[in-house]
């Protein structure tokens, strides 16, 4: 950016006088005003500004708002047309809340300017009522109801009295925050907006140097571009201004951790001994993939280091990820040492169990642990882990309980540990020995691009298998909407069917309820059984069947009795029949790309092609991307840019702040950034202790206070 580009009001901030430059930042804040509280409000409004994290004045100056809305074109409500969203000074002359069936709560106005008259609307603010009595003069923005004529729905509104709509023009861009019940986003305005004098006083993080060769504008400046901005432009080069603030704090922390872990020698040296890992790779009957022997590499050398590992194998379903995390194990094993492998679920527990049984044909004992595990053999498997007779465990939450203890556990194998909690990732780990930290392999299938991946896992160093076995078939997949193309699709499962093979067909995810959930999948089965499968066998399985029952349909299905699989999207993971060739899901618009891609996975997994139907919206941009597309990582990276960060992995997790200003993957640029001037700065200062990172140390530390384990953003 030139010089020239920089709006007025960064420009003039901009050139830094030698004093601050040698400086570095401004040295620690004085007391200042903005830490004292807030002045004059209710104690209902302090109570409700409290839940919003404002304490303080400067928590409100960080407050931002989420959009802006135009006042620059107050309109005259004879020239509003249907779906208008527009700025309207009015005059009340009615106003009364209206008895509605259901929850919902309504407050219709009769109002009024100099050419007209309309029906204003509030939905939830039963209190509007007594904020704007007849008679208040009021400027209202929202949107002209496309359905009923003169009827204006108000998405935020402001008691004017004496407003002209010239006045409401100059306002220009009026920021809109996020508010609850207590406090309404034009009264976090107006709290700010007298706030706003002490902007000068934010703290500036950054050192002058690094603000200065990034031509940044200051953040009080920035703070008060985002509040209240004179165009569009100005907003977003705020928003970056706080993203990069916000980006280089999660790349110091991340850096930071990591540089700990490679001073830390707190692990056990697991050397290659040559007794048990490198005999059993051997003995595969198949040899690994370039990816997997690069992975087994990497994860060697992180084993022998003496630090603790903490990396993440990536790949998707089938990628062979179990057998590089085997080997780790054997590694742990023949060094004298225990290893656990912890998943999230009992099905998947008990399906890595078939599978590590199966790789180690019989020779070493391993055994399961979950919640089913009935009490004897429960009691027999502490007691061997407790006197390290027994090397391997798989297991689940059950691990983690505190009356499991390891005589030496030296590597945690965690699968799929964004299922987890912090607090059960770093069980798993305190089950080491005392101020001995474990090696920790992380497991995923789920594809994630390289910019999510250093804004989530940034911390640890990462293994890709993308190479798929060799044999893995290609699997086409279509989107299929309408009766005749249904039932074509049902005649062609018929004729895999026929052919021997066998079908998968996934019920709708029903968010709300796995009870109903199950009910839509015990009913399709039905209706399957009766209708298109009648000749064949269909077999039932979803989450609220007993452990028992779920053994028995996957028992069915994988010896092949059964033809059919009805299944909710516990198959999504960890199912494993390769003589499946045909994947049916119903209401695919439902799932996520990265969902549908692993359940798709479930076939083409044997000596045939694969075939996947995805019933729903061909037009629909994630089911096109799933259409066209067959590689996973270019999945996740279209999932990402369809639908932003926040959501691609689903589950947001307890614990887990979001980012706040930073939106990816529009400031993918940042993260990398930012990522890498945290490791200059960590390098030449490792403990941000010279005094122009004093204020960066202080907004990690506050940033990231509740230490303990991984925290993602
Ligand atoms: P993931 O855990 O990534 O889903 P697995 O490690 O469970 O994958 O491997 C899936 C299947 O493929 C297993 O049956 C495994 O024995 C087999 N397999 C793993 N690696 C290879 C390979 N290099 N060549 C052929 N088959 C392999
Ligand atoms: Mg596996």
């Amino acid at each position: 950016m030139s010089a020239a580009d920089v709006p007025l009001r960064f420009a003039s901030v901009q050139p830094l006088d030698r004093r601050q430059l040698t400086a570095g930042s401004r040295t620690a804040p004085r007391a200042s005003r903005l830490a004292a509280p807030l002045p004059r409000t209710s104690r209902r409004t302090s109570a409700a500004l409290e839940t919003l994290g404002i304490a303080s004045l400067g928590d409100l100056l960080e407050h931002l708002p989420f959009r802006h809305e135009d006042r620059r074109e107050a309109r005259p409500i004879a020239a509003l047309a249907p779906g208008d969203e527009a700025t309207v000074i009015a005059d009340i002359r009615r106003i009364a809340r209206r008895r509605t069936r259901g929850r919902v709560s309504v407050v219709e106005a009769t109002v009024t300017d100099d050419g007209g008259t309309m029906k204003a609307v509030w939905f939830n603010q039963p209190w509007v009522v007594d904020r704007l009595p007849p008679g208040t003069r009021a400027v209202l923005h929202g949107r002209a109801d496309t359905r009923r004529r003169n009827s204006f729905v108000v998405s935020t509104y402001e008691a004017a009295p004496g407003v002209t709509a010239a006045d409401v023009r100059a306002e220009g861009l009026t920021p809109v925050y996020p508010a609850t019940e207590g406090v309404t986003s034009d009264r976090i305005r107006e709290l700010v907006k007298r706030a706003r004098p002490l902007e000068g006083e934010t703290v500036e993080p950054l050192p002058s140097l690094l603000r200065a060769s990034e031509r940044l504008p200051e953040r009080a400046a920035a703070l008060d571009a985002l509040h209240f901005p004179d165009d569009e432009d100005e907003t977003e080069l705020a928003r970056r201004r706080l993203a990069f603030d916000e980006l280089l704090v999660l790349g110091l922390e991340y850096v930071g951790r990591r540089r700990a872990r490679e001073e830390a020698l707190s692990a056990i040296e697991l050397d290659p001994t040559g007794e048990l890992a490198g005999p059993w790779l051997a003995s595969l009957p198949f040899r690994l993939t370039g990816d997997q022997d690069r992975a087994i590499a990497e994860i060697d050398a992180d084993l022998a280091s003496g630090r603790p590992m903490q990396r993440l194998l990536m790949g998707e379903v089938g990628s062979g990820k179990t057998v590089v995390a085997l080997h780790a194990m054997l590694r742990a094993l023949e060094n004298g040492r225990q290893a656990a492998l912890m998943a999230p679920t009992e099905t998947l527990a008990e399906q890595h169990m078939a599978t590590l049984d199966q790789l180690l044909g019989g020779h070493v004992p391993i055994a399961l642990l979950t919640g089913s595990t009935p009490t004897a053999r429960r009691r027999d498997v502490l007691a061997r882990l407790e006197s390290g007779e027994l090397g391997l465990v798989v297991g689940t939450h059950a691990l983690i309980e505190d009356t499991v203890e390891f005589r030496a556990l030296a590597l945690a194998v965690v699968d799929e540990q964004h299922r987890f909690g912090v607090r059960q990732r770093t069980a798993l780990e305190e089950k080491a020995p005392p101020g001995r930290s474990p090696h920790v392999l992380h497991l995923t299938a789920t594809p994630i691009p390289r910019t999510y991946r250093l804004m989530r896992y940034g911390d640890l160093d990462c293994s890709i298998l993308r190479d798929l076995p060799a044999g893995r078939q290609a699997i086409g997949t279509h989107v299929v909407d309408g009766a005749r193309a249904r039932r074509r699709v049902y005649e062609r499962a018929c004729e895999e069917i026929a052919a021997g093979r066998q079908v998968f067909v996934v019920c709708p995810l029903v968010e709300e309820s796995e009870v109903l959930q199950a009910r839509a999948a015990t009913a399709e089965a039905e209706r399957l059984a009766d209708d298109e499968f009648r000749a064949h066998r269909v077999e039932l399985i979803h989450g609220q069947m007993s452990a028992r029952r779920k053994a028995e349909a996957m028992r069915a299905f994988a010896s092949g009795e059964a033809d059919v699989l009805v299944a909710t999207s516990v198959i999504e993971v960890g199912i494993d029949v390769p003589n499946a060739t045909v994947m049916l899901v119903e209401s695919a618009e439902r799932y996520g790309v990265s969902q549908l891609h692993q359940l798709r996975g479930r076939v083409g997994r044997g000596r045939h092609p694969g075939l996947c139907i995805l019933f729903g919206d061909p037009d629909q941009p994630r089911l096109r991307a799933l259409a066209e597309e067959s590689d996973g990582f270019t999945l996740a990276e279209v999932d990402l840019a369809i639908r932003g960060a926040g959501e691609v992995l689903g589950t947001r997790q307890h614990g887990e702040r979001e980012l706040r200003v930073a939106r990816l993957p529009d400031d993918a640029d940042l993260l990398e950034r930012t990522h890498r001037i945290a490791e200059e700065i960590l390098s030449r200062d490792a403990h941000l202790e010279a005094p122009e990172h004093a204020l960066l140390g202080a907004a990690r530390a506050s940033r990231f206070a509740e230490r303990s384990g991984r925290i993602a953003a």
